[in-house]
């Protein structure tokens, strides 16, 4: 499969002169939530992630998101595993799992994000799960952004990685851009000018 042909046919993934949220430039941004604007497209990702997930043999009996990213990707991979659909959400600062849903003892929980960056949001949502006696067995996302090691990928993990090495983590595949600090971007010197992605109509 193709996964940044996609991305790209999508308009999720961006090439020209960005500033990323951490500051730095690249010259390719990730726009994730407009691959999943087709739902055809949306299906047709997490019944390749949920795949892999399956041939690694992991049981799975429910998937849960982070709000608000992960939803729609946590919510089309359960289908495809054909599991449940839980997602945790904010609420003053704070991850809590609201609105009714509930987790029991040991039960197998799967947590999915539509883009894994460092996996903090991916770790908060564990922890809460966890706390509440059930347990993570994987983390999945659509895309990973080449900080944390997929499995299947000779792509090592950074220094920022927030996910445990002991728990797999499946992807459809590594985003691992190029980054500059805006002083050595060569973007700049050639000098062109960087935008913010989220502030215009890609
Ligand atoms: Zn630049």
């Amino acid at each position: 499969m193709d996964v940044e042909g996609i991305y790209k046919e999508a308009h999720a993934l961006l090439e020209g002169h960005f500033i990323l949220s951490s500051g730095n430039h690249s010259n390719r941004y990730l726009q994730s939530a407009k691959v999943l604007e087709d739902p055809k497209r949306a299906s047709m990702l997490a019944e390749a992630l949920a795949k892999l997930i399956q041939e690694s043999g992991i049981e799975v009996n429910t998937v849960c998101a982070p709000a608000l990213g992960g939803i729609l990707a946590g919510y089309e991979l359960a289908r495809a595993l054909n599991v449940r659909s839980i997602f945790v959400e904010r609420k003053e600062g704070n991850m809590e799992l609201r609105r009714g849903f509930e987790v029991k003892q040991g039960e197998k929980i799967l947590i999915c994000e539509d883009i894994i960056t460092t996996g903090g949001s991916a770790m908060e949502a564990a922890k809460i799960i966890e706390e509440l006696g059930a347990t993570v067995v994987a983390f999945a996302s659509l895309a990973n952004r080449g900080f944390c090691q997929r499995e299947g990928s000779d792509l090592k993990p950074k220094a920022e990685c927030k996910l445990p090495n002991k728990v797999p983590f499946f992807a459809l595949d590594d985003f691992a851009f190029e980054m500059f600090s805006p002083e050595e971007c060569p973007l700049c010197k050639a000098g062109s000018q960087a935008i913010k992605p989220g502030s215009r109509n890609a």
